[in-house]
């Protein structure tokens, strides 16, 4: 082992060793003199547990592995064939043109973020989107914060801190993500008091449980889950009708939130935020890029009196959210505004295909892929907090089905593309069968997909 050690390599002459000599041309030295001291240490822990010394080349090798890792984003593009338009580890929405050229926009230059124009003194950043909202929603007033978990967190300190609000014990759920009803409520530092049974509550219930400390009844969209058979749930309306006659807020926790009437695309009603509003919530908060199409955001609309109290809350600036997403935001609102949603919102283009253009697009992947792919119908889902249970009919094509391709050949082709140097490409197995859906796939990805499909089968 002593004889091993000796054989290391001095700081300095992997330094000056030409490789990495090169290097010092783009990197300042003290980055590389680290680089090359950690892998040196490496080596040594390596020697110490009985393995031979690396030899130089290794160490210069190791040098510039870990440079590259540094150099190229963690973070990246992917082509998510799941087939869940709508995939929280997959970042959610992709956005429209508009979208990203707003945000683009802002991005290069100073705004008046938070600067009137007209009066030339210090303005209120949430001004540039409060218009739209409020079109689009009815409401009287509106703001938007980081996500809706921090919409959620804001409202509840902001109007029921050290009071009670009532909540459907069905609904005192956790979204995922460790996002707790119950929790973010304790946090929040209001309490909740849960009425009803896990799967039926009446208005009664909720009546009954109002004392002085009330400070709101809270509806929370079951988003992830449904509870069928024998179950009862309170409406929104008759939930603002007591909250009117004893003068308290509904709060709802609408999750997705959406503006177009999901059930025109075969898909089950996700409450709409218009039908929140004219129901007479006092807050309704939801998110910006679940199926709204956007930027992450946590959007809250409904009574002005409510929604200044949650603008002037020292938490309203902890969970505010930046400048290149309100104008991000705004440009997705404007496509609802002009009617043209569907058209311009990438998730919407999605949830609106016909299986008859996934079809022809399926052909196409199959074919670039060889014998082992067929295309097979198959359900897509919405994902992302919205619509359990809800699918969509689509095509998919299936790699190794009927034993074509081994269980494991299956995961390593899963693997392969997972790893494609171009863009890595997210399929899922089931029953050993590969399955990619072109519903959840831009259409402008399909040619390099297609590239990928052709390499990989080719490589079988
Ligand atoms: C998704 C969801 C949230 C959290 O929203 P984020 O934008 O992810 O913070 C909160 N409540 C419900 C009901 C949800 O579905």
């Amino acid at each position: 082992m002593e004889n091993e050690f000796r054989r290391l390599p001095g700081v300095d002459t992997v330094i000056s060793d030409e490789r990495i000599a090169r290097l010092a041309a783009r990197y300042p030295y003290d980055l590389l003199v680290n680089l090359v001291r950690e892998q040196l240490e490496k080596a040594r822990e390596l020697i110490s547990s009985g393995n031979p010394c690396p030899s130089l080349d290794d160490i210069v090798q190791s040098v510039s592995t870990q440079l590259d890792r540094l150099e190229n984003p963690a973070l990246r593009p992917v082509i998510n064939a799941t087939g869940v338009v709508i995939h929280t580890n997959l970042g959610r929405a992709p956005m429209s043109k508009e979208t990203i050229t707003a945000m683009d926009t802002i991005s290069r230059d100073y705004s008046n973020l938070e600067f009137d124009l007209l009066t030339g003194k210090r303005g209120s950043r949430y001004v540039h989107i409060e218009d739209l909202l409020c079109r689009l929603s009815g409401a009287e007033a509106g703001m938007v914060v980081n996500n809706n978990a921090s919409a959620v967190l804001l409202a509840l300190s902001a109007i029921a801190k050290r009071k009670e609000v009532i909540v459907s014990r069905g609904e005192a759920v956790e979204i995922g993500g460790s996002f707790r009803i119950p929790d973010v409520m304790r946090q929040s530092g209001a309490k909740l008091v849960e009425v009803g049974t896990t799967n039926r509550t009446y208005i009664d219930d909720f009546r009954d449980a109002i004392t002085p400390s009330t400070a709101a009844l809270m509806r929370v969209h079951s988003s992830n889950f449904q509870v069928i058979g024998f179950t009862h749930t309170v409406t929104l309306e008759e939930m603002t009708v007591l909250g009117r006659q004893v003068d308290l807020p509904v709060m709802d926790d609408l999750g997705s939130g959406c503006f177009l009437d999901t059930s025109e695309y075969g898909l089950a009603p996700e409450p709409m935020v218009q039908q929140s509003i004219s129901a007479g919530v006092g807050l309704a908060c939801f998110s910006g890029d679940k199926l709204l199409g956007g930027p992450q955001a946590g959007i809250i609309v409904g009574k002005k009196k409510l929604i200044d109290k949650l603008k002037k809350h020292p938490l309203a600036r902890a969970v505010r959210t930046d400048k290149t997403r309100i104008a991000g935001l705004a440009a997705t609102l404007l496509h609802y505004l002009r009617g043209e949603a569907v058209e311009k919102i990438p998730v919407w283009r999605m949830i609106a295909a016909s299986p008859d253009e996934i079809a022809s697009r399926a052909i196409a992947w199959a074919e670039a892929f060889g014998k082992q792919a067929e295309v097979i119908d198959g359900e897509s889902m919405v994902g992302g907090g919205s619509l359990p249970g809800s699918t969509l009919p689509t095509r998919l094509v299936a790699i190794g089905r009927n034993g074509s391709i081994s269980a494991s050949g299956v995961r390593v082709l899963s693997r392969k593309l997972r790893n494609s140097k171009e863009i890595p490409v997210i399929g899922r197995i089931n029953e050993d069968v590969l399955l990619l859906d072109p519903r959840s796939v831009l259409l402008e990805e399909d040619e390099i997909m297609i590239n990928i499909l052709r390499t990989v089968g080719a490589d079988l």
